[in-house]
C-alpha cells in the first residue's frame, strides 16, 4: 500500500506527495479555494471530498472510453493515487458557449453558443495572469514540440465530445474548461483534475451556475451547487 512520502509541490487547491513508487503520486484535495490568480482565497468546506470524487467519476469515464488520464484510484475522501507527470506548463481551454476571459478579450457577451468549439492555450503562469499563447510560443519557448501540442489539441476536443452529451444527458450545459497534460512514457496524458472548480457548468434550464463562477461572483451555495452538478452525474460524495 503506498503512502504519502515527501511533499512534491503545494499549489492553490491541492498538495502533490511522492510515494514509495516513483512513478505514482498521492494528490490531496483541499477545501483551499482561489480565483483571479490567487488574489481571493477562502476555506470552503467540504470542497476536496467533493472534487476529489467528482474528479474521480471523470477521469473514470474518460478512461473507460479509451483517453489516457493520469488517474489511478481513489484512496480517501480527500486523496487520490496519480501517475506522476512531466507536467507541460500550459492550460488548453474548449468554449462551447461564451463566458469568462473570452467576453473581456473579445468584448462579447456572456451566454452565446458557439457554432463550433473554440480551442485556446494560456500559458501556466500567475505572475503573468495566464497570458494567451499560440502553437509558435509553445514551440519557440519549448514548451512542448508540435507533436504534443497536436495530441493535446486532439485530446481536448476528444475531451468535449465525450463530455458535452454526458452533461447534456443529466440537464446541464459543459460551457467550457480547462485541461492539463503530461508526460508519461513517451505519451501525452490527461492530469490534474476535472472539477467544477476548473470548468463552467450551467443548468440547462435555467442557466443557474453551478461552479467556480459562484465563488467568483459571490453568488453563494458554492458547495452545494457542485454537489448539485455532481449529483445530477449520479456521483456519489459520502
Ligand atoms: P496550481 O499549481 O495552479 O496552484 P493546484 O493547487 O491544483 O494548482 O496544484 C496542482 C499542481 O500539480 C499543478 O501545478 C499541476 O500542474 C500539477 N499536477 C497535476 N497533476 C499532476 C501529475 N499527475 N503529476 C505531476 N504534477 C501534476
Ligand atoms: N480555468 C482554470 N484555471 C485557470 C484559468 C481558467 O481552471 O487558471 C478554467 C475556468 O474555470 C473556465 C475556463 O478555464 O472554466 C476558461 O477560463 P477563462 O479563460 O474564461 O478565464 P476566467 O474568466 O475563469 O478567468
Amino acid at each position: 500500500m503506498l503512502s504519502k512520502q515527501s511533499e512534491l509541490y503545494s499549489g492553490k487547491a491541492k498538495t502533490l506527495y511522492n510515494t514509495q513508487d516513483d512513478k505514482s503520486l498521492i494528490v490531496v484535495f483541499r477545501d483551499d479555494t482561489s480565483a483571479f490568480d490567487g488574489v481571493k482565497v477562502e476555506q470552503l468546506a467540504r470542497k476536496g471530498k467533493v472534487n476529489n470524487y467528482f474528479n474521480a467519476y471523470i477521469m473514470q469515464y474518460l478512461e473507460e472510453h479509451g483517453l489516457k488520464t493520469h488517474f489511478i484510484k481513489l484512496l480517501s475522501d480527500q486523496e487520490s493515487l496519480v501517475k506522476k507527470l512531466d507536467m507541460i506548463p500550459i492550460e488548453c481551454v474548449i468554449r462551447n458557449i461564451t463566458a469568462g476571459s473570452i467576453c473581456r478579450r473579445l468584448g462579447l457577451e456572456e451566454g452565446k453558443e458557439l457554432e463550433q468549439p473554440v480551442f485556446e492555450f494560456f500559458l501556466k503562469n500567475d505572475p503573468l495572469h495566464d497570458p494567451m499563447v499560440n502553437d509558435s510560443h509553445i514551440i519557440v519557448f519549448n514548451w512542448a514540440t508540435a507533436h504534443e501540442i497536436e495530441a493535446m489539441k486532439n485530446l481536448t476536443f476528444r475531451v468535449n465530445e465525450l463530455l458535452k452529451p454526458l452533461f447534456m444527458k443529466n440537464g446541464m450545459l459543459l460551457v467550457d474548461y480547462k485541461l492539463e497534460f503530461g508526460r508519461f512514457g513517451g505519451e501525452i496524458v490527461l492530469g490534474d483534475e476535472f472539477t467544477p472548480d476548473g470548468c463552467r457548468i450551467w443548468d440547462a434550464a435555467t442557466r443557474e451556475k453551478l461552479d467556480k463562477d459562484r465563488f467568483r461572483k459571490d453568488l453563494g451555495n458554492v458547495i452545494e451547487s457542485y454537489e448539485i452538478a455532481a449529483h445530477r452525474l449520479g456521483i456519489n460524495i459520502p
